[in-house]
């Protein structure tokens, strides 16, 4: 595996790959990698000739107070990790190259970055967005993996592909979770073992709301009120949003009678959790 932290040699490389005809998959990530990042290499790998991962924790996509400068980092861990994984190329730019003097330019996907995450966290999808743009004008992929775990995140990378013409398709890939539940995470490494065990509550709590929706509750206050009640019953726990949206749109909904997405955000203690499910009522 080569590790390249150049922008010109990373498109050098590319640029010989493509002269040979060679299919070439991404996946974006901010390193501190777990099986969830790995099941996303693997099926980059099943889709391409060539896979290139990403590590790049992206100041632009944290408000201040967020958690920035202490997001897990471990590049050599990374390294061995992804080498056994067979990925072809390690790109791991500087912020300085990423973000030279003078960058003054944004990507900014408007209404799906309103609710849920960007509701609480200014400017983290133009971030997002920025930092993705960028990557695939490096990289230049066919096909990029992203993980349902961010939701949110992958319906604004889809709307931006599509509205800004890349040639890029987006793979979206199923949550991957630990035994027990929770949604594997870069941050669940901020929790303390007696918080950790609190952090089951989120996907209990869309299971919950699966079962609730089944027994006949559709209408979504009552849903929150229950699910709100449920979680902060876990020691540690402060809610910051549930929220029950259009898949699509993301927008709210008053009542679950078609396919919906929960999305919840909790505080376990300092660390920030996000989980989803769609919900799918039985008629
Ligand atoms: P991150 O390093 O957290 O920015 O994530 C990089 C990519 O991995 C994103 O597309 C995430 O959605 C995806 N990802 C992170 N955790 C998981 C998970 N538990 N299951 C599936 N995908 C994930």
């Amino acid at each position: 595996m080569e590790v390249i932290e150049s922008i010109s040699e990373m498109k050098n490389l590319v640029k010989e790959w493509k002269r040979r005809g060679l299919s070439l998959g991404f996946v974006p990530t901010m390193g501190y990698l777990h099986e969830g990042h790995f099941a996303l290499v693997r099926r980059a790998k099943e889709l391409s000739d060539r896979v290139v991962v990403s590590i790049f924790v992206n100041p632009i996509q944290f408000a201040p107070g967020e958690d920035y400068q202490r997001y897990p980092r471990d590049l050599e861990r990374d390294k061995a990790l992804l080498e056994k994984e067979g990925v072809d190329v390690l790109f791991s730019p500087k912020v300085e190259e990423m973000y030279p003097p003078g960058f003054q330019t944004y990507v900014e996907v408007k209404e799906l970055s309103l609710g849920l995450c960007g509701r609480y966290r200014a400017g983290h999808f133009v971030g997002v967005a920025t930092v993705v743009l960028k990557l695939f004008n490096i990289v230049q992929p066919d096909i990029a993996v992203f993980g349902e775990k961010d939701y949110q995140q992958l319906k604004v990378i889809q709307r931006m592909v599509q509205d800004l013409n890349l040639d890029v398709k987006i793979i979206p890939h199923p949550i991957v979770r630990e035994e027990d539940g929770l949604a594997m995470s870069s941050r669940n490494t901020y929790l303390s073992p007696e918080e950790r065990k609190s952090a089951i509550a989120l996907y209990k709590a869309l299971n919950l709301a699966e079962e609730l929706v089944n027994q006949g509750e559709r209408r979504v206050n009552l849903l929150k009120e229950k699910l709100k009640e449920f979680i902060e019953s876990f020691p540690y726990t402060k809610v910051q949003y549930i929220e029950f949206v259009h898949p699509e749109t993301l927008k709210e909904v008053e009542r679950v009678d078609e396919p919906t997405l929960l999305a919840l955000a909790v505080f376990v203690g300092k660390a920030r959790l996000i989980d989803n499910k769609i919900i799918i009522p039985k008629s």
